[in-house]
């Protein structure tokens, strides 16, 4: 028999994340006000976050602490199995050997709770019984609500209209963990108010849930708000998953030459591919880690390195990153999580520095990669992963092509039971490839000139 699954002991759960920042050749642009565009320091942060996780956010230390409590809760689902893709190398026909990471064995069926349950246990310790935060598809909304629900906390989602109406069983599985789930825009805010005051029937979007979690969660002190990406302790809670990687990789005397992962805003990509970063930077090993984006919504590809706000309204602090300006309006394609105008600070300082690649694939070969994979495998995966599965096809038919028998890595961030729609739709024909018009992501960029 062949061995597909390579499982980690439970005791041999990492104890410690890695912190990227110790390790970089350049280190990143600090975060700005966006009032007053200086250099933004914890007091503009103590607000919205507690102590632990502001100090996590600019730690230089290479080895942080998992605490006991967070890795009790990790232990229910983590370490997640390592699979070997048989079927699926041979379908390809491809000499490269193809193994992928687990993620959509947790409860919340993503990466996601990874950093959930790190920050709902760092709030609840600093007396916050309370958070706030907005989602768009709902797996960020789910992963917290299910956090909420370990530590006993509140959990109040602001979900954009449009998939509060389109995606109601991601709603009820946030409703199943104790949440509030409100429709977004609401009256509960004064930023809900006035969008409902402008438009009363208004979508609703992204942008506008975050604006109304921040201002919920900035006016309260038992409040804090709570973001699933894109910031420093998020890429550094997620390190769990290379970590593990890499010693399921010994147990098998294995190393990757490609670790591939979805990009939205960063977080599942930094979290696979950090730790072999560690080996690239330190011990010289040839590894290449590879993000993978939409054509729809091509931040690190054809996005601009700058400072950005992280929220359409400008509320948040001005971030140096990758971006496609935060006016950007990505077309509404099925994988809701790679909409994101900006990306992660850390993964971008290390585009920019050449030690990441980027590829951009459309909708079509996308899905066409999911069923692939579904059909294969066995596994649906979300269409958020489907561009993981896509990027690690194109490099195993590269390889077939050169004839290498090079070792692929990649995450399943998680699974696509509550994207059927989606794939409904691919299987109707209905889906066709959007790509952004170099001249609007030009426009968009070049309006980021007057907030410098
Ligand atoms: C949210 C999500 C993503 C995108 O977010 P990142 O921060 O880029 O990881 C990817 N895959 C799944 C399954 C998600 O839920």
């Amino acid at each position: 028999m062949k061995e597909r699954k390579i499982i980690l002991p439970e005791k041999d759960l990492p104890r410690k994340w890695y912190n990227i920042q110790a390790d970089m050749p350049n280190p990143m642009q600090p975060p700005l006000h966006p009032g007053t565009k200086q250099p933004a320091g914890p007091d503009d942060l103590a607000p919205l976050f507690p102590m632990a996780l502001i100090e996590q956010e600019v730690s230089r230390e290479r080895w942080i602490d998992i605490p006991e409590e967070v890795l009790d809760i990790y232990s229910l689902w983590r370490p997640s199995p390592l699979y070997r893709a048989y079927n699926l190398e041979k379908a390809l026909g491809t000499p490269a050997k193809i193994y992928y990471k687990q993620e959509g064995v947790s409860p919340a069926g993503s990466h996601k709770p990874n950093t959930a349950v790190a920050q709902a246990y760092y709030n609840k310790k600093e007396g916050v019984n309370k958070l706030t935060t907005e989602t768009g598809a709902g797996q960020w909304g789910c992963s917290l609500a299910l956090a909420c629900n370990y530590f006993d906390m509140e959990c109040r989602v602001y979900m954009v209209k449009v998939s509060y109406h389109q995606k109601p069983y991601r709603r009820s599985l946030m409703e199943v963990w104790g949440a509030d789930v409100y429709a977004s825009p609401t009256d509960l805010t004064q930023s809900g108010r006035d969008a409902l005051a402008e438009n009363p029937d208004s979508n609703g979007s992204l942008g506008l849930a975050i604006s109304e979690a921040v201002e919920d969660a900035a006016g309260k002190s038992d409040t804090n708000y709570a973001l699933g990406s894109v910031l420093n302790h998020v890429m550094l809670h997620q390190t769990v998953i290379g970590l593990e990687c890499i010693e399921q990789f010994k147990l098998i005397n294995e190393y990757p030459d490609y670790v591939i992962g979805c990009c939205g805003g960063g977080s599942n990509f930094a979290g696979i591919s950090f730790p072999f970063l560690h080996d690239k930077i330190r011990k010289d090993k040839p590894v290449r880690a590879i993000g993978v984006e939409p054509l729809a919504c091509p931040t690190l590809t054809k996005g601009a390195f700058t400072y950005d706000f992280g929220d359409v309204a400008g509320f948040t602090p001005l971030l140096m990153m990758y971006t496609l300006g935060h006016n950007f309006m990505p077309p509404g394609i099925h994988a809701g999580g790679l909409r994101y105008h900006g990306e992660s600070p850390l993964v971008s300082q290390l585009h920019k520095d050449g030690l990441i690649e980027a590829r951009a694939y459309g909708q079509e070969g996308v899905f066409e990669a999911a069923l692939t994979f579904a059909r294969t495998e066995g596994i649906l995966p979300a269409p958020e992963t489907a561009h993981a599965i896509k990027g690690a096809i194109e490099v195993a038919l590269e390889c077939k092509e050169a004839g290498e028998e090079k070792t692929i890595l990649f995450n399943l961030s998680g699974h696509g039971h509550f994207d059927l729609t989606a794939y409904d739709d691919y299987l109707a024909g209905k889906i066709r490839d959007v790509e952004y018009p170099q001249d609007e992501i030009d426009k968009s960029i070049a309006s980021l000139e007057s907030i410098r």
